[in-house]
């Protein structure tokens, strides 16, 4: 089967997943209107092709785990990184984010796959540190390519650096 990005093969597909309200789509819009240059939309009406200084990536937001789970390993064949947002303000539901991120690597055996924890929400009070959350997820260094950063999507703090961590893991981008 051919790609799906056959014009724009230099945008590395990348799948972005999280509980609902963690800010996955005030991320992309954030991503949307401070990209250097304005991109049009990919061939996939569901990605969101984002110029951000050196990083060129086409993102998939999917929903949450409850939406669209049919659809995750459909996109996942054709993702070359991961995007995990979880909303660190959000006490009552951080275990049943990290569970599902679990879940979600152990059933599609992503030991292969960068993945990029972003723990959004880091302006609110009582936030939960990406120190703290990567106990919490626990997994073993040498065995997952995870990088676990903070970000505000509202602001954009941090959303550069994580970005440009998990494209520069790619090889032959
Ligand atoms: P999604 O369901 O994962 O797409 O979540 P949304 O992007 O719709 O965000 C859910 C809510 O969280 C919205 O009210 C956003 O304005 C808010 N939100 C998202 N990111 C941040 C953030 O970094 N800080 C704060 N304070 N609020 C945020």
């Amino acid at each position: 089967m051919g790609s799906i990005f056959p014009v724009e093969a230099r945008y590395v597909p990348i799948l972005m997943i999280g509980l609902e309200n963690s800010g996955k789509t005030t991320i992309l819009h954030w991503l949307k209107s401070n990209q250097a240059v304005s991109t049009s939309k990919t061939v996939d009406p569901n990605a969101e092709k984002i110029s951000l200084k050196e990083v060129k990536m086409s993102i998939w937001d999917i929903g949450g785990p409850n939406h669209n789970r049919h659809l995750w390993n459909h996109y996942l064949t054709k993702s070359q990184g991961l995007i995990y947002v979880i909303d660190s303000s959000d006490h009552a539901r951080l275990h049943e984010s990290i569970s599902e991120f679990h879940d979600f690597i152990y059933k599609y055996m992503l030991s292969h796959m960068p993945m990029l924890v972003l723990c959004n929400k880091q302006d609110l009070p009582n936030t939960v540190s990406p120190i703290h959350l990567n106990r919490k997820i626990n997994l073993g260094r040498d065995l997952y390519n995870l990088k676990i950063g903070s970000c505000c999507g509202l602001t954009g703090e941090g959303l550069h650096e994580g970005l440009s961590w998990i494209y520069n893991q790619i090889p032959n981008r």
